[in-house]
């Protein structure tokens, strides 16, 4: 069991960088992941501000020929107004006249706010034209980079799945049932050293049997608190490097 221990400790030591080693590859996808969607964010606001201002400058050509047209009555009103032959013609027209006057002012004013809206909605659009350029740019450097990354990563964790492979083929099926049990209930490590009579896993007392029996390592002790598989902490310092060996072999 001592020899199976040193085993599945050498198996843990690999499995746990491999666990580091996925995490940084999940990490950097992720990170990319988040940039395109920033960008793809970006882009379909872009595309809606391009469309708000297509209906504000439908709304001025709008304007523009209702102003076209009041400009139009107005002119014909003055001129008829010199023709008139009564006083009441000549104050009924005059008070239509009035009334487009105030139409017309109204209408350049509307087309004056309309010009500003206009004007702070191409500049909010040049401005994210030029942020996804950026955007696109920086991302495409991200990308080449993180596929570097990802290059390098995956011939590690490549490395390190054929060592795992080898540890879980030289400890017996019983002990490997055990340890992915455990880590399959809890990450990082299943493995742990009995010191002083207690588990250095949750640091919690053994009892003194059991404590015997871990010394003595002929069988698979787990620990009662936090079951994890238990080896003496003595064993942990002299096997290691040893067991390495027999793995690399
Ligand atoms: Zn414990």
């Amino acid at each position: 069991m001592k020899q199976q221990l040193a085993l599945l400790r050498e198996l843990q030591n690999n499995d746990l960088e491999l666990d580091e080693i996925l995490q940084r590859k999940a990490e950097i996808m992720s990170r990319l992941q988040e940039n395109t969607g920033f960008l793809d964010k970006l882009v379909e606001d872009l595309n809606a501000q391009k469309g708000e201002l297509e209906e504000i400058r439908s709304l001025q050509r709008q304007k523009k020929d209702d102003l076209r047209e009041v400009t139009e009555q107005l002119t014909s009103r003055q001129k008829r107004l010199r023709d008139v032959g009564t006083t009441k013609e000549f104050n009924a027209v005059e008070k239509e006249i009035e009334a487009f006057k105030k139409s017309t002012e109204q209408t350049e004013e509307e087309l004056l706010h309309l010009l500003e809206i206009i004007e702070a909605t191409e500049k909010s659009i040049g401005e994210k034209e030029e942020k996804i350029v950026q955007l696109r740019e920086g991302i495409a450097s991200d990308e080449a980079e993180a596929e570097r990354q990802l290059a390098t990563l995956d011939r590690t964790i490549e490395r390190l799945g054929t060592r795992r492979d080898e540890a879980r083929g030289q400890v017996s099926k019983r002990v490997i049932y055990k340890y992915d049990f455990i880590r399959s209930r809890r990450p990082g490590l299943a493995v742990v050293a009995a010191k002083s009579s207690h588990c250095e896993g949750c640091f919690m007392s053994l009892p003194p049997q059991q404590y015997i029996e871990i010394q003595r390592a002929e069988t698979l002790e787990t620990c009662p608190s936090c079951n994890r598989i238990l080896y003496f902490w003595e064993d942990g310092l002299t096997s290691d490097s040893q067991s390495e060996e027999s793995i690399e072999a």
